[in-house]
């Protein structure tokens, strides 16, 4: 896709802090960090948002979402618990999809945001 950010990040025109890559995906650290840890995961290949997805992007988006945990865990938030079974750690999983949801960059991404708070994130609240 001419003149889409993403994808000149993806064929590594344009310099980003890639933290995963295999054939078909990328992970690179937002340039403007919610919290401690704001990472993309975005598809190679040019999708535009996830309204253009469909029961065919399945196994693609599932495998953008399974990475989460293990970009958690070698960045330090992933979810754990102790002896009495509290929880600790943790991050947010988030898709923007269009104007009103907050989609900024029309390439679809993933976001992984995670680390200890504060963080920087709209509250997720209406009315
Ligand atoms: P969204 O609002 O869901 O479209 O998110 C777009 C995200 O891309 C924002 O969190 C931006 O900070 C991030 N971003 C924009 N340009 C770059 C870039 N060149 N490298 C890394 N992240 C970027
Ligand atoms: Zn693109």
């Amino acid at each position: 896709m001419d003149n889409c950010l993403f994808c000149k990040i993806a064929e590594k025109k344009i310099p980003s802090s890639i933290v995963y890559e295999d054939e078909e995906l990328m992970v690179f650290k937002d340039i403007r960090p919610a919290a401690p840890v704001h990472l993309l995961v975005i598809p190679k290949t040019h999708i535009t948002t996830l309204s253009d997805c469909t029961a065919g992007h399945a196994p693609l988006l599932g495998r953008m979402l399974a990475l989460a945990p293990r970009l958690a865990e070698e960045h330090g938030c992933a979810v754990t618990f102790n002896a009495d079974g509290e929880p600790s750690g943790g991050y947010k999983t988030l898709i923007n999809s269009g104007p009103d949801g907050g989609q900024e960059i029309y390439h679809l991404h993933l976001h992984v945001i995670g680390g200890p708070h504060p963080w920087r994130v709209e509250a997720p609240r209406h009315g």
